[in-house]
């Protein structure tokens, strides 16, 4: 991407925020190279440590019925009584789940009809 018509580094430094018309700019014409060292440069600002953390996620999936129709889905099934559709209890999984180097937990429903 050739330079942004903007100021980037003070962006960078903090100093300014990013506008919605510099955000789309980005969007367009940065390449994911250019967004990637700018983000590393920000993150560093921020975070100076040579070290990072993360959360041990774990997103429960209790049922795979879902009314939602999303295109790229091949989780989903429509109908409570298809042969490989599933709802489990919330209990079990719980339990299944629970113990050290689990921090996060979230039971996810789809979109499933009540
Ligand atoms: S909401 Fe989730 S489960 Fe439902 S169709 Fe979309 S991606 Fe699949």
């Amino acid at each position: 991407m050739p330079k942004p018509s903007f100021d980037i580094d003070s962006v960078i430094a903090g100093t300014s925020r990013l506008t919605d018309a510099q955000a789309l700019e980005l969007y367009h014409n940065a390449s994911m190279h250019d967004l990637g060292q700018w983000a590393l440069a920000a993150s560093q600002r921020l975070h100076p440590e040579d070290y990072r953390t993360y959360v041990i996620d774990r997103n429960i999936n209790y049922t795979n019925v879902c009314t939602a129709k999303c295109t790229f889905c091949a989780f989903r099934r429509d109908h409570e009584d298809a042969a490989d559709s599933y709802t489990a209890q919330l209990r079990r999984d719980r339990e299944k789940n629970s113990g050290a180097g689990r921090d996060q937990r979230h039971p996810k429903s789809s979109c499933r009809a009540a």
